[in-house]
Formats: structure tokens, C-alpha cells, sequence
């Protein structure tokens, strides 16, 4: 290797943005590679509309190599890190094994879904943590309206307009706010069904956006309750069947649609590294080092990153975090080249924005609460700015939205089979 190599592994928001600075600063001095099993970086944030027919999934999913000039595209997916050799072992899409040296690694490989060890959840619930999932959901959506309107059986009709949805996060939430207005348009031509579509949210928390400032909690509440979604706190999901999902509280929805929203977990392969962890997040110094590996860096999901501003907590796992210490991670790994100063991980929360769908949102930029319309603009606002690329195609789709009808159309492309829950071990 004649210039030092610096390998990223995991393209969402902290692997995006180290590359982006690193390649600026390095300014052709080193070999910037970038490691991921797409070849796109996946605006998460977005994935609810994509879901519910707002958004076409490639408007949500940002070229890498287009917003990454001077940067090393690998497409695989790494398997093993040997952290003595300095070397990743990594897989390309048509399985060929492969083993890539460096001088300096960050890792950001952000999470997977979260599992429970609950009866039934494993087969009949599917998670939401990419398009594939996105996709399959929407068609879903519309086969069970248009399979409701053939059936002759009231109660199945009412099964199959019934959507359950575990988890009552940011996730959770708009996916159920968003969903009930989808699958009230694609209900509204047909007189069989047009009254049916009822969407359930279930929490264990005492509140929806257990994890946000409360003035969210109320206005999402709001918008759920005004759109007829009910919201059932302190409940669980203790069964989950082909036919209906029983309830913690005794009570069984008969549904085919049960969507897993209870959380994420850090990526699989940080277990298996052999180093320190907290929570499942690989421990690392503030300066996102990990301690006793100076060529090693995490940032995002997958690290366990201390919050200064909060001693004794682990920084969030957002978008908003994994943006800043991926810049921050390049810095240092330039800094650990005699190129400026380290500098430690300090980030104070700008706010948090939840798209309900319509023309509903809440959001709390620098502590304001917003609902209604100037949420809205808020948080649409927030999006483009925060997305690396395809802002325009994205502001059409919205525009389309606004002027025209969604299509009821299911592709099929992606059956329930190909995205198990449990897919990432
Ligand atoms: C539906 C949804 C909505 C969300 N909405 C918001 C929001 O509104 N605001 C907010 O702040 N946060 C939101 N989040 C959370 C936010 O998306 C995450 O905190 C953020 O993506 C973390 O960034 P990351 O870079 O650590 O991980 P990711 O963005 O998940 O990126 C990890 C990357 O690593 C790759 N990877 C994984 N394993 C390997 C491997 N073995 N080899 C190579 N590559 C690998 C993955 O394919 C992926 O490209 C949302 C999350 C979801 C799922």
C-alpha cells in the first residue's frame, strides 16, 4: 500500500459523512475506501413514505459513488475484522470472499431490528429497517384492502383492515399515522370496505415517542386520536399467529398485519469483534477511538459513543448523532496523521421532527414546538437539507402527492419470505 488506506465500513449517516470529510481533507494523500452491501446511501428518516405511496424508493436511496467522488465504492458486506493482522475479510454480492488491509478502520455500522422472544413474532411480524421492507409493506397495505373487498366473510373483511403496529418510537409512530391515511385512500373507491381500515399502536411505555419531549408526545397523541388510530399504552404484544395477535392485556385483534417497530440493536458483527461493548454499542473513547486500537474509529448505531453533555449516558441512536461523528471520526483519523487536532464528541440536541403524513408533523427545532403546517414545513424543510443528494427528485414526488391521487397498485416484487425479522442473526 503506498498511500496510507483508510477503510469505512457501513454507508448510512456516520460511514456518508466520514467518507465525504475524509476525502476532503486527505485530498488524494490517502486511499479512502468505503465498504457497503449497497451501492446507495438509505435516507431512514423517509422510509414511512416510501411505505405509504408518498415517495418512490429510489428517491430515498442516494448514489454513493455520484456523492462520493475521489471515494472507493467496495460493494460486500464485511464478515470478520482481524484487529492484529489489520485486515477485513468481506463478501461481494455474488459471494466472493475477499480480505481488504488498512491502516485505519471506522466502523459504522449502524443496527438491525430489534427482536423480543415472543411467540409468534419471528413468522408473522415484519420489521421496517429498508426498502425492501418499505416496499413490501405497501404492497401488503394494498393486497389486504383489495383481498378485504373479495372476501365473503365480514370477519375476515374486518381481519384484513385491521394493521397492528408494536412500537410507538418515531418509527412506529409514523408509520401508523402515515398508514392510516394510505389505507383510507385505498379504501375510499370501494363501498365494502370504505369504513373499515382501523390501525392499533401498542407500547409498553406510558406514552407515544416514549423517547421525546413530551409536547411531541401530545401533538402525535393528537393527530393518532383525530385519524381514529387507537393507541393502547402500557401493553405489549404476547402472541403473534397467521390469523391475529393476542395482546398482554388478554385482548386478540384478529389481523394479518403485525409491524415490528420496537426498536434496533447494534449491527451483529460488533459482537463478534472481540472488543469491549455497552448495550450491544462498541465501546469507544469521546474521541471515538476505540481504547487500545489508536487505527481503530466507530461512530453511529453500532458505538457506544459517551454523551459529555450528559455524563453517564451513551449518546442516542439518530440520524443527527451518527452525521456528526462521522464528520467528527474523519477528523480524527486526519488528526491521528499529524493533520489538526483531535477533538472530542459534543453535539447538544437540535430537536427531533415526526412526519404524521397530511399535512400534520411535530417537530421541536431548538426546543419550539411545532405542530400542523409549520411542523410540516419544518420537518420536510429539515429532510432536503439533511439529505447528501436527489432533493429535487424527492421535492417532485411530494408535489406529485399534493396534486394527485396515490396509485393502488401492489408489484409483488418483494415477498414476506425474503425479509424475515430475524435476517441479521
Ligand atoms: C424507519 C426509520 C426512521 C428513522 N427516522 C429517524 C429520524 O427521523 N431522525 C433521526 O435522527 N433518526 C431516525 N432514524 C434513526 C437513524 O436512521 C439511525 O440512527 C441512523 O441511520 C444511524 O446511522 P448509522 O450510520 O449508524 O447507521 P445506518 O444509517 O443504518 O448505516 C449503516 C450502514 O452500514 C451497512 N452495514 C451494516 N453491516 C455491514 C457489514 N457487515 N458490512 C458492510 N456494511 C454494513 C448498512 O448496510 C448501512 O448502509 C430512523 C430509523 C429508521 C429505521
Amino acid at each position: 500500500m503506498a498511500r496510507p488506506r483508510i477503510v469505512i465500513v457501513g454507508a448510512g449517516f456516520a460511514g456518508h459523512s466520514a467518507a465525504r470529510r475524509l476525502q476532503r481533507l486527505a485530498r488524494g494523500r490517502a486511499e479512502i475506501v468505503l465498504l457497503n452491501p449497497t451501492d446507495y446511501f438509505l435516507y431512514l428518516p423517509l422510509l414511512p413514505e416510501v411505505a405509504t405511496g408518498v415517495l418512490e424508493p429510489r428517491r430515498i436511496s442516494v448514489p454513493l459513488a455520484a456523492t462520493l467522488p475521489g471515494v472507493r465504492v467496495l460493494l460486500g458486506h464485511a464478515g470478520a475484522v482481524d484487529l492484529n493482522a489489520r485486515t477485513v475479510e468481506w463478501a461481494d454480492p455474488e459471494g466472493r470472499r475477499r480480505v481488504l488491509g488498512y491502516h485505519r478502520l471506522v466502523l459504522a455500522l449502524g443496527s438491525v431490528n430489534k427482536l423480543l422472544p415472543v411467540p409468534g413474532v419471528s413468522e408473522y411480524a415484519h420489521g421496517f429497517r429498508g426498502v425492501a421492507e418499505a416496499l413490501y409493506l405497501r404492497d401488503h397495505l394494498t393486497r389486504q384492502i383489495e383481498l378485504a373487498e373479495q372476501a365473503t366473510d365480514p370477519a375476515e373483511r374486518r381481519a384484513r383492515c385491521t394493521f397492528v403496529v408494536a412500537g410507538a418510537g418515531y418509527t412506529g409512530t409514523e408509520v401508523a399515522a402515515q398508514g392510516t391515511l394510505f389505507t383510507a385512500a385505498l379504501a375510499a373507491g370501494r363501498p365494502l370496505v370504505r369504513d373499515l381500515p382501523r390501525w392499533l399502536v401498542v407500547d409498553t411505555a406510558d406514552r407515544v415517542l416514549p423517547t421525546l419531549d413530551p409536547r411531541l408526545s401530545h401533538t402525535a397523541a393528537e393527530v393518532l386520536r383525530m385519524r381514529g388510530v387507537r393507541v393502547l399504552t402500557g401493553t405489549g404484544v404476547d402472541r403473534a399467529g397467521p390469523d391475529g395477535v393476542r395482546l398482554s392485556t388478554g385482548e386478540q385483534v384478529p389481523t394479518r398485519t403485525l409491524v415490528w417497530c420496537v426498536g434496533v440493536r447494534p449491527e451483529p458483527l460488533v459482537a463478534g469483534l472481540g472488543l469491549a461493548t455497552q448495550d450491544g454499542r462498541l465501546v469507544v473513547d469521546e474521541f471515538l477511538n476505540v481504547p487500545g486500537r489508536p487505527d481503530v474509529f466507530a461512530c453511529g448505531d453500532a458505538a457506544a459513543v459517551p454523551d459529555v453533555l450528559r455524563p453517564g449516558s451513551l449518546t442516542g441512536m439518530t440520524a443527527q448523532h451518527a452525521v456528526r461523528q462521522g464528520r467528527l471520526a474523519a477528523g480524527n483519523v486526519a488528526a491521528s496523521y499529524g493533520h489538526g487536532r483531535r477533538r472530542p464528541y459534543r453535539h447538544r440536541d437540535l430537536g427531533f421532527a415526526v412526519d404524521l403524513g397530511g399535512w400534520k408533523a411535530a417537530a421541536n427545532p431548538l426546543g419550539v414546538p411545532l405542530g400542523g403546517v409549520a411542523g410540516k414545513a419544518v420537518t420536510r424543510g429539515y429532510h432536503l437539507l439533511s439529505m447528501p443528494g436527489n432533493r429535487t427528485r424527492v421535492v417532485t414526488d411530494w408535489l406529485l402527492d399534493a396534486t394527485l391521487s396515490r396509485q393502488p397498485v401492489q408489484l409483488g416484487l418483494v415477498r414476506g419470505s425474503a425479509i424475515p425479522l430475524a435476517a441479521d442473526g
